[in-house]
């Protein structure tokens, strides 16, 4: 293998490059991505840039000059895994090995597109959105996700009437169960933010500008901002004609090599691959998901990874008024949570299924969470982890 392809510049596809060198591959290795400001830090995009606390020199990360990485500056139009080539708008690269990389995008707005309707993706979207909050008092969020439920902290910070419509029950429901969830929204609600669950809007309305957002239940809420934060969706728009069945995602097995393929693996928001510790197929939009299987997905191209496959427990933070919501594992399938410590708006939580522990989700408890990444990975008993949580109580307490 002597040439290597990485598409997309960004976490999973740098980390890809940083392995591959680090595993000796002296090749050449070609990055190719359509946004000219990558790469950067994104989770700031809907922190410290909407925030107006970073700017655009501190959120970029510096490019590694010394792993000798050619940048392709252009968007990826097609694939041909026969002829092992990469078209990127008029230049067509060969390939040995090649990394996708490509990430997800904002779900697509069902609403009117009007001025001050947002959606929360990259750095450009976040310096607009800011410039945006500043002249505005009212924000509606569709949405009331890790990404809405972060810009309504910022929103409040910077002086805004927050609401949050959110169709499900709880925000954050689906990812952390009811309980962690009702008191994600009273946090919220203690700020000022008004969180309508159970909710559906039916549109955005204005003249050249947004006004109002409707609801389905005849519900008009004033609005001089509106943020469509309702998920995202992998990138993989590139690959329509590759062949593969993107419709979740780019399809790999446990070693992110993707399907009937040795020489193209994945890694990043974009894969959708067998998870051995959860003998299920996930795709995963975490941060240093993309940096760890950015890694393992380079060493398989080289022959050097496990071969028991890329068993991951993801990792995951969101900041909201200056704590840290952190997770562990994946709340899937649980039926049964312990509430391992509670002290105020701290909480740490655990989720079981069939005994085992399957996820520790907590909320301003520091270093907590990941210290339960090991047991998560084991799928330790939940009653390892109530010992665990029970002998740390007793430290902090004698
Ligand atoms: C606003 C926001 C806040 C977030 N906050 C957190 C957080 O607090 N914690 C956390 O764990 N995770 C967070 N995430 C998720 C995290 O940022 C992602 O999981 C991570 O960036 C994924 O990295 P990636 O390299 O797989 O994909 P991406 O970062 O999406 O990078 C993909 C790259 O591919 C390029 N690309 C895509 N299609 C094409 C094409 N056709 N042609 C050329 N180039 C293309 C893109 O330009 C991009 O540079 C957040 C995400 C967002 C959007």
């Amino acid at each position: 293998m002597r040439r290597v392809v990485i598409a997309g510049a960004a976490t999973a596809g740098l980390s890809a490059a940083r392995a591959l060198r680090q595993a000796g591959f002296d090749g050449r290795i070609q990055l190719v991505d359509s946004e000219p400001a990558s790469p950067y830090r994104r989770p700031e995009v809907s922190k410290g840039i909407l925030e107006g606390r970073i700017d655009e020199t501190t959120i970029r990360t510096p490019w590694p000059d010394d792993l000798g990485l050619e940048l392709v500056t252009a968007s990826l139009r097609h694939v041909d895994l026969g002829a092992r080539t990469v078209v990127a708008d008029a230049v067509t690269l060969p390939y040995d090995g090649l990394v996708v990389a490509t990430g997800s995008v904002a779900r697509p707005s069902p609403f009117q597109q009007l001025g001050n309707v947002f959606s929360l993706r990259s750095l450009d979207d976040g310096m607009r959105m800011h410039q945006a909050l500043a002249g505005a008092q009212r924000l509606v969020l569709i949405g009331g996700g890790f990404i809405g439920l972060e810009v309504a902290a910022v929103a409040r910070k910077l002086g805004l009437h927050v609401t949050v419509v959110e169709a499900a029950e709880v925000p954050l429901g689906h990812a952390l169960g009811a309980d962690f969830g009702e008191h994600l929204a009273a946090l919220h609600r203690d700020r000022g933010v008004k969180i309508l669950c159970g909710r559906m809007v039916s549109g955005i309305h204005g003249a050249g500008t947004v006004e109002s957002v409707s609801l389905a239940d005849g519900t008009h809420l004033p609005a001089d901002i509106v943020l469509v934060s309702i998920g995202s969706v992998p990138a993989v728009g590139w690959l329509a004609s590759s062949g593969l069945d993107t419709a979740r995602g780019v399809p790999c097995d446990r070693t992110c090599a993707v399907r009937g393929t040795t020489d193209v693996v994945a890694a990043g928001d974009v894969a959708h691959w067998y998870n051995p510790l959860y003998q299920r197929h996930v795709r995963v939009e975490h941060w240093t998901n993309a940096i760890e299987q950015g890694t393992y997905a380079a060493r398989r191209l080289l022959g050097k990874h496990d071969p028991e496959g890329f068993a991951s427990a993801p990792y995951f933070w969101s900041d909201q008024y200056g704590m840290r919501l952190q997770s562990v594992g994946s709340t899937t399938g649980y039926d049964e949570t312990e509430i391992l410590s509670r002290n105020g708006e701290k909480l740490l939580v655990a989720y079981g299924r069939q005994g085992k522990l399957i996820c520790v989700a907590g909320l301003d408890t520091g270093t907590t969470v990941m210290s339960y990444r090991r047991l998560v990975s084991e799928q330790a008993t939940m009653d390892a982890v109530r010992t665990k949580a029970r002998e740390k109580e007793d430290t902090v307490h004698s």
